[in-house]
């Protein structure tokens, strides 16, 4: 195959739309269930070893499935393992294996890059390449699962890029991960992180689906939302909390606010009284992610003041929790995620 051939197949490789292939191809049925037991339980890496099925199909799916690999991998002190992962187009996205308490979580990349660039995001800095596909982001949790000898028992969609940037693309692959044939992981263990992509939300929200919902946001108001995430410009904080209120009234599950905390610049007693009444009444916790080094310009606050805005917001009933990240000295905490040519400062 040339590489445009190559191209042409793997846009779309034939695991994001199996049940078609299967039927274009003239397949009895029950081939889909075997294939689908190679890929996500047997992990065969050859079609050509899918000993039950016809050598006809065998040579066919060759040119057709194909394995992402892993390039790289780190291990953090903390034992939070970073994997870089290499598609077809020889593309590269990062996968984080988190092991704490009794979970083991996997946070997968939708995008390789992403095209909200947020400012003080490692990953926003990039630019953006390609939106990856369902089974481009479900075969990374099967991909650390095997190179980290782990089971995962939970999945975000929270590494490079933005899940709802294609929130149809996004829901097939939390389908494909929620799927017992595939990697059987339970649709509340699985949460979806956007910057606040409102007909994303509005999606999930009317699917009838478990998947959790968390989003990012970073500041208290449209005007400091919009100097460090140009997303905020095309759906303001109303509109994006409408359709949260949409979310929790059809689902009745809270959302998880991500709120990056920036030094001398959302992390003061006024930037605290502002969140706690833009969420007043609404069915949510609040996550504080100390800024991770990324970007230049911004800094983590001191430890102080992260607890005088932590208290503030508790006082005024919030639900609140403060999340350090794991893999930091491995660039593998929140936003440090990045693959692009080179970077300057990190
Ligand atoms: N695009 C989605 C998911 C990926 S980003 C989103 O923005 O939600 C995952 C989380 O990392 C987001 O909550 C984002 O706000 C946070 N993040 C980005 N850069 C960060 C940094 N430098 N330090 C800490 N958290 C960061
Ligand atoms: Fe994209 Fe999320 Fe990073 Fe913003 S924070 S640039 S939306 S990955």
């Amino acid at each position: 195959m040339n590489t445009e051939e190559r191209k042409h197949k793997f846009m779309e490789p034939v695991p994001d739309n199996l049940s078609d292939y299967c039927h274009k191809e003239g397949l009895p049925s029950y081939r889909e269930g075997q294939i689908l037991e190679w890929i996500w339980k047997k992990k065969a890496l050859d079609p050509l070893s899918m000993s039950n099925l016809p050598t006809s199909v065998r040579e066919d799916l060759r040119e057709k499935i194909y394995l992402p690999e892993i390039e790289k991998m780190n291990k953090s002190g903390d034992k939070t393992v970073k994997y870089k992962v290499k598609f077809w187009d020889k593309n590269e996205a990062e996968t984080v294996l988190i092991k704490e308490g009794g979970r083991t979580t996997v946070c997968v990349s939708t995008g390789i890059g992403c095209p909200y660039g947020c400012l003080f995001c490692a990953t926003g800095g990039m630019g953006f390449v390609r939106q990856l596909t369902p089974y481009e982001i479900a075969v990374q949790v099967l991909l650390a699962a095997s190179a980290g000898k782990a089971n995962p028992t939970n999945v975000v969609l929270m590494g490079m890029g933005e899940p709802f940037y294609d929130y149809k693309g996004a829901m097939a692959a939390c389908d494909m991960i929620n799927d017992k044939r595939m990697l059987g992981i339970g649709q509340r263990k699985i949460t979806v992180s956007t910057a606040g992509v409102v007909p994303g939300i509005l999606f999930l929200a009317k699917s009838a689906k478990q998947y959790k919902l968390a989003v990012s946001l970073n500041a208290s108001n449209d005007t400091d939302r919009k100097k460090i995430m140009p997303v905020a410009r095309k759906w303001t904080l109303s509109a994006l909390m409408d359709a949260v209120k949409q979310y929790t009234d059809i689902t009745n599950k809270k959302v998880t606010f991500e709120y990056v905390l920036i030094k001398g610049f959302n992390d003061g007693p006024s930037d605290a009284r502002k969140l706690s009444e833009l969420l007043d009444g609404v069915l949510c916790k609040v996550n504080l992610i100390p800024y991770n080094r990324a970007e230049k310009g911004f800094e983590r606050p001191e430890p102080a003041i992260l607890l005088r805005f932590q208290e503030a917001l508790k006082k005024e009933g919030v639900e609140v929790t403060t999340r350090f990240s794991k893999g930091e000295d491995i660039q593998a905490a929140c936003g440090q995620l990045f693959t692009g040519k080179q970077k300057k400062m990190r």
